[in-house]
């Protein structure tokens, strides 16, 4: 039997870094001439973590095309921040400290940017890929470059307080939302996964920033539309895709695919490993965090999910399917926010459970009261419909 000397550690989880939960205000701001809406921050408490079923539930739920949601899920659960060109960390940063201006903000706000990106090692790689044109989304100047600039720019804020282009943060939130359904797709699904997607972004209110954001599904959604109207708005798996859709749909997938898981890893690891110089397997595992110390990896609540994510995906458990939104899930989300305590965060992240009460249950506890109020307004009117047959009795 083969006997290691020494003993080799599991592969450790990665680790959860708090990040700052903020109080938010809308407000409008004009940013490359433009007027954009802005949410001005100031830091609130700290979150260790994001209670289990979270990606799976909340995150597919909020409506990006409501302010008034978004700024309820950010007090909750904290900013969705891009890991692309280092915004996560910037994020952090300036809820610390933040206390500079500019006298040509615009100037200064993409000299932060680019610099940034090239200051990534990871983040130029991915400029330079074609498989991950999808990031350019975070280019625009009405999102995370904007928000450099809305930063630097006098009068949208105080000093205590940061500035986040709306615009930026709904970009990011379709990137996680769109990941965790393809990604959850493809793991519960398999070979329809694609189809599934399609369907569930044909009934998303957030149906048109999705198209905005990854034209390939766009494009997808017309073919099929031309084909076969009736497909997209099925249930998934009630019709089949004639072949030549089929594959034509997988290409446009493939391409999102790649930038998606990009994404996710980048916000797991934003700094390239740097033990190259070991070969070997066990003993990297073993210097790797000491080595990885080098660079500090800051907390959010995108590095959060992702993980998180991760840990589902990888996790014996078996996919369920809620009730109410036809999503894949494996534990139902129980707590509607971050925590704000280490040991609550711990608790639930290590818990030991079974999903096998959450059968033909639901993602989350708000889709199951949904069902709940339903229910009692039903049998609220049927008493009322009895009580006024009694008075109509009475009455004769
Ligand atoms: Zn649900």
């Amino acid at each position: 039997m083969n006997c290691p000397a020494i003993k080799v550690p599991a592969s450790m989880p990665a680790e959860i870094m708090p990040w700052t939960l903020p109080s938010c205000r809308e407000k409008n701001a004009e940013i490359f001439g433009i007027e954009r809406i802005a949410l001005i921050c100031k830091p609130h408490s700290i979150a260790y973590g994001i209670p289990s079923g979270f990606s799976t539930g909340t995150l597919l739920d909020v409506d990006l095309n409501d302010p008034k949601k978004i700024i309820q899920f950010v007090e909750r659960y904290g900013l969705p921040t891009t890991p692309y060109a280092n915004q996560s960390e910037r994020v952090e940063k300036r809820f610390i400290s933040n206390d500079v201006f500019s006298d040509k903000p615009e100037q200064d706000g993409l000299d932060i940017w680019y610099d940034a990106l090239n200051a990534s090692e990871r983040s130029a790689e991915i400029s330079s890929n074609r498989d991950c044109a999808l990031f350019n989304s975070f280019k625009d100047k009405g999102r995370s470059q904007g928000t450099e600039v809305a930063n630097l720019t006098e009068g949208i804020r105080y000093k205590k307080e940061q500035v986040i282009l709306l615009d930026d943060l709904v970009t990011t939130m379709a990137f996680m939302q769109l990941a965790t359904l393809l990604f959850t797709g493809k793991a519960a699904y398999g070979d329809r996964a694609y189809d599934y997607v399609l369907h569930q972004v044909c009934i998303s209110q957030n149906k048109d920033i999705f198209e905005n954001r990854f034209s390939q599904l766009r494009w997808a959604l017309q073919m099929i539309d031309a084909s076969e109207p009736q497909l997209a708005v099925a249930k998934p798996g009630t019709f089949e895709m004639e072949e030549g859709t089929k594959i034509w749909v997988s290409d446009q997938f493939e391409s999102i695919e790649i930038a998606l898981a990009t994404f996710i890893d980048l916000a797991i690891n934003p700094y390239p490993e740097r033990h190259a110089f070991i070969q070997e397997q066990t003993l990297r595992r073993m210097v790797n965090r000491n080595l990885n110390d080098q660079n500090l990896i800051y907390g959010s609540l995108t590095r959060a999910w992702a993980i998180q994510l991760l840990e589902t995906l990888e996790s014996h458990f078996s996919w369920n399917t809620c009730r109410v939104c036809g999503r894949p899930y494996k534990i139902r989300q129980q707590t509607m926010k971050a925590y704000v305590k280490q040991e609550d965060a711990n608790e639930d992240r290590f818990k030991d459970r079974n999903n096998a009460r959450d059968k033909n249950g639901y993602c989350c506890k708000a889709h199951e009261q949904r069902v709940r109020r339903k229910k009692d307004k039903r049998i609220s009117n049927d008493q009322l419909d009895k009580a006024a047959r009694k008075m109509d009795e009475h009455g004769r």
